[in-house]
């Protein structure tokens, strides 16, 4: 019998190409990682050569990097399970503040001790308290709460490890175009007034996109209806307030007005205060004048009446640098146009608020499959309706489900009695 030979290995549509990434983010700079890491070792000579141009410093900003995200394994998610394929998961989780599942500790603890997301009562008493089911057990951990900016530290120092990758710092994108006909024909547009061609680009500016705005000018961002007041308290070693020196999550019951508290590291932790507005406020962040800070800062002391201590504490502890007013911002996902070489990827496609508590997941989410199609399809517009079929769907679900939290977060009255009977039912499940 004659034996079934195997497929041959397709050659990449980027094999050999020039591709430009606007945004060394999260999107930005994971899917170079998965794009080296699914790339046939046959075309490994026609590996792409990849410039990422990114607004910002290579050294972190405080204001925005300088909060604690988590990344899960559910299946909506799927943040660890993209890492972990990228190969970087292992070095993250020894930076992350939660560490690895069932692992024990120097100081004794388990990673289980080590920190959960919780809902509290406004006495801070436990309503529910989750640390994340292990429903995928090749994962090392079911989730983990990393710093941001240790978070960025990796993937910065993976891709720089890549060779045919180079990154420009202080380099934003003002806009792209396609110049049909062109050898290269995406244009590519930069602050300094310089241009730059490539055979592909992928969009990840983040949830404020300039390439988006150009190109798509009237999907634009929605107001949540929500405006929040946060910043970063600072205390000596070991010393954050319990109980978020280990747990993450929420209060309810502020009469309509939603805290969230975390820790940043073993020396900070990260208040942001919500609340309900018509119309959303003129955005603030780090340089402020002394006045400025003060204002916010008593607006956040009388915000928080709801809330008893450590609330206060924490908020008079707060890093000017770090103190930030915004909204809550989102839009749904759109669909490439047929054999589009503008590919938009993470927030820049589907920006969601942090109340959705999962861009991250998606960004990660997103790299890798687009990767994965780029190297697989036959053909662009294959890769990309593949694509999108798998973005799409949970990208708009994480934001419909964050329109929920925001819903449980600012609920009073029976509306919160409500919520707080289902979470009693829900804790006996878990
Ligand atoms: C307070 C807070 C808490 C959050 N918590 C979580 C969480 O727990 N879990 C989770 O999954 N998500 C969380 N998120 C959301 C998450 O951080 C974002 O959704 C995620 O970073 C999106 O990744 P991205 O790569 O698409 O965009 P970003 O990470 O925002 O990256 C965009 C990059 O593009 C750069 N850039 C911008 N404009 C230009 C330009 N014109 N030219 C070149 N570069 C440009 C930016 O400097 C940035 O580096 C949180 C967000 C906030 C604000």
């Amino acid at each position: 019998m004659e034996q079934e030979q195997p497929s041959p290995v397709q050659k990449p549509l980027l094999a050999g190409k020039r591709v430009i990434v606007t945004g060394a983010g999260i999107a930005g700079l994971a899917f170079p990682l998965a794009l080296r890491k699914q790339w046939p070792s046959k075309y490994d000579a026609e590996f792409p050569t990849i410039v990422i141009y990114e607004r910002d410093d290579l050294k972190t900003q405080i204001g925005r990097e300088g909060y604690s995200i988590s990344i899960r394994g559910d299946a909506l998610a799927g943040g660890m399970q993209a890492l972990q394929k990228i190969g970087i998961l292992e070095k993250l989780l020894d930076v992350s503040l939660t560490g690895r599942d069932n692992s024990t500790h120097t100081d004794g603890e388990t990673s289980q001790d080590r920190g959960a997301f919780c809902l509290w009562d406004l006495k801070w008493n436990c309503l529910l308290r989750m640390t994340g089911k292990a429903t995928d057990t090749e994962l090392p951990a079911p989730s983990m709460r990393i710093k941001r900016d240790a978070l960025r530290t990796v993937l910065i120092a993976a891709v720089d490890a890549i060779s045919h990758v180079t990154m420009h710092w202080r380099t934003p994108c003002l806009s792209a175009e396609i110049s049909p006909g062109a050898e290269q024909p995406v244009k590519v547009c930069l602050a300094d007034d310089r241009v730059d061609y490539s055979d592909f680009l992928i969009v990840a500016d983040g949830a404020g996109s300039k390439v988006r705005s150009k190109l798509r000018p009237t999907d634009t961002l929605n107001y949540a209806g929500i405006c929040m007041i946060s910043g970063t308290a600072r205390f000596g070693e070991n010393e954050i307030p319990k109980p978020m020196d280990k747990n993450w999550g929420g209060v309810l019951g502020g009469g309509g007005i939603g805290l969230f508290v975390s820790a940043v590291d073993s020396r900070s932790a990260l208040w942001a205060l919500s609340y309900p507005e018509i119309h959303a406020r003129d955005r603030l962040a780090a340089p402020m004048s002394e006045e400025q800070v003060q204002s916010v800062l008593q607006e956040a002391l009388e915000l928080g009446r709801p809330f008893m201590e450590p609330l206060p504490t924490l908020i008079k502890a707060t890093d000017p640098s770090t103190l930030t007013v915004m909204n809550a911002m989102d839009k749904q996902p759109f669909a490439h146009d047929n054999g589009c070489p503008i590919i938009f990827i993470g927030d820049s496609n589907h920006a969601m608020s942090p109340f959705a508590g999962n861009g991250a997941n998606m960004a990660l989410c997103d790299a890798w499959d687009l990767a994965e199609q780029l190297c697989q399809s036959e053909t662009l517009e294959h890769a990309l309706r593949t694509y999108d079929g798998l973005s799409m769907p949970r990208s708009s679900k994480a934001i419909d489900m964050s329109h929920w939290s925001i819903s449980l977060l600012h609920s009073r009255g029976l509306k919160l009695l409500c919520y707080k009977l289902c979470l009693a039912v829900l804790r006996l499940f878990i």
